[in-house]
């Protein structure tokens, strides 16, 4: 008995990033090895899933409230402002440089097209119905669908009508006030306990996915794309390396890019393994709170905002599979097509949720606006499950930078704890 309970015990000694990262590599190997027969665990792994997406909404609406009781409508206009900014800012740089990788490395190249059945193409969200869209017609129904745009819309005026009424309501209502306040921070950190138990579960349901996916897809259906999987990696990798470490980390938040990496690492494992940022969102949550040490007024509306608006993984995807889907069919893309691609892309992303295979879906968008064959969807939508998963991490990774960035610019970030003091992050930058 108390050899299991120690041997439970240094289970637990290990850091939860090493256990899901074992299990990642080791349920991938498994999959690929013993094939079909390893989808049977899917359902470890959906429950994994299902949890998260549990405490998504909650945990949207109990910090956002929360972040309003420090901040005024001012204050919220500034930061969403430069959020807003940086999220466009990156997601076009992502796109040029994921066009600028394509165009190196010609992913289509020496591959034939073989169709599979009629694709049909995707309209472009209209920009103004996803603004109008954000105002719920029924707030029961926003928490319902899991809808987190409206879910943030609703948690921002339910917050600054409780801190308007704390400074100024009657004394029985600003009691009242200040009760609910309390009660919604501990609801909040309730939900950050229960994230660090589903990582708990995380181990096993991440090692399930991923021998899941390997298992059903096998080694044979991902080698005639592996350049298409090698460019999409590469350019993730530069983006990652360039944009957030180089420019945003060192550059302008002034911190050790380690560091930052250390702080974010739960959350790009959690997106590679369950290719979902809305469902990343609690994971997301937690590094900003207990790793990054950014205040809840910054990181309870940047990072819902970022899931779904934010996708530089996305976006950089429809610029490399714009130019592998060319290669097709021995065309090159001019500089003005190109352009169409960073534009339209930009947009589109903003209107995209992210959720598993959405950036499949806007796929079609950009190669109908391109006149490139919609077959292409089809032919790639095999392998997007591998896809998806560097996007994810790319997408979750990029609004988890630009939420320290604002955080910095807002002095909303204590550098002095957390991940910012351990021991190789130091005298990186003064
Ligand atoms: N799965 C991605 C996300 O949730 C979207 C996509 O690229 O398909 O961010």
């Amino acid at each position: 008995m108390s050899e299991q309970r120690s041997l439970w015990a240094k289970y637990r000694s290990i850091p939860l990033v090493y256990r899901i990262g074992v299990a990642f590599v080791l349920g991938s190997i498994l999959g690929l090895i013993f094939g079909d027969t390893m989808t049977r665990l899917q359902p470890l792994g959906d429950l994994f899933i299902r949890l998260l997406k549990m405490v998504v909404i909650p945990i949207v609406f109990f910090t956002l409230i929360m972040g309003m009781k420090r901040l005024t409508p001012s204050k919220l206009g500034k930061i969403g402002g430069q959020t807003v900014l940086f999220y466009v800012v990156t997601t076009a740089i992502a796109i040029v440089i994921g066009l600028f990788i394509a165009n190196m490395t010609s992913p289509g190249v020496g591959l034939t097209l073989k169709t599979q059945g009629e694709i049909a193409a995707k309209e472009a969200p209209n920009i103004m119905k996803v603004i109008v869209d954000i105002v719920p017609k029924n707030v029961v129904g926003a928490f319902a669908d899991g809808n987190v745009l409206q879910t943030i819309f609703f948690a921002i005026t339910f917050g600054i009508a409780l801190a308007v009424l704390q400074e100024n309501g009657s004394e029985n209502i600003q009691k009242g006030a200040e009760t609910i306040f309390n009660l919604v921070e501990t609801c909040a950190e309730a939900m950050f306990k229960i994230v660090w138990g589903i990582m708990e579960y995380g181990v096993i349901g991440i090692f399930a996915l991923m021998a899941s996916v390997f298992g059903q897809t096998g080694v044979n259906a991902i080698l005639p794309f592996a350049k298409l999987i090698g460019s999409l990696t590469l350019a993730v990798t530069v983006h990652i390396i360039l944009t957030y470490l180089l420019v945003i980390i060192i550059g302008f938040v002034g911190q050790s890019p380690l560091a930052f990496l250390r702080g974010v690492k739960d959350a790009m494992l959690t997106a590679l393994s369950i290719r979902s940022s809305s469902g990343t969102l609690p994971v997301s949550m937690s590094n900003a709170e207990d790793d990054l040490m950014i205040d809840e007024s910054v990181f309870s509306f940047t990072l819902p905002l970022g899931a779904t608006i934010n996708m530089d993984g996305t976006a950089m995807y429809q610029g490399v599979a714009a130019i592998f889907a060319a290669n097709l069919i021995g065309q090159t893309l001019t500089i003005g097509q190109q352009m169409t691609v960073v534009l339209t892309t930009t947009l589109a992303s903003i209107g995209t949720a992210g959720v598993p295979g959405s950036g499949l879906i806007m796929l079609s968008m950009v190669l109908t606006q391109l006149g490139l064959p919609l077959e292409v969807v089809g032919f790639v939508a095999g392998i997007d499950p591998i896809l998806d998963r560097l996007r994810t991490m790319n997408n979750v990774t990029g609004d988890l930078a630009v939420t320290t960035l604002v955080a910095k610019l807002n002095n909303a970030i204590d550098f002095t704890k957390g991940v910012w003091v351990s021991e190789d992050s130091k005298n990186i930058v003064g």
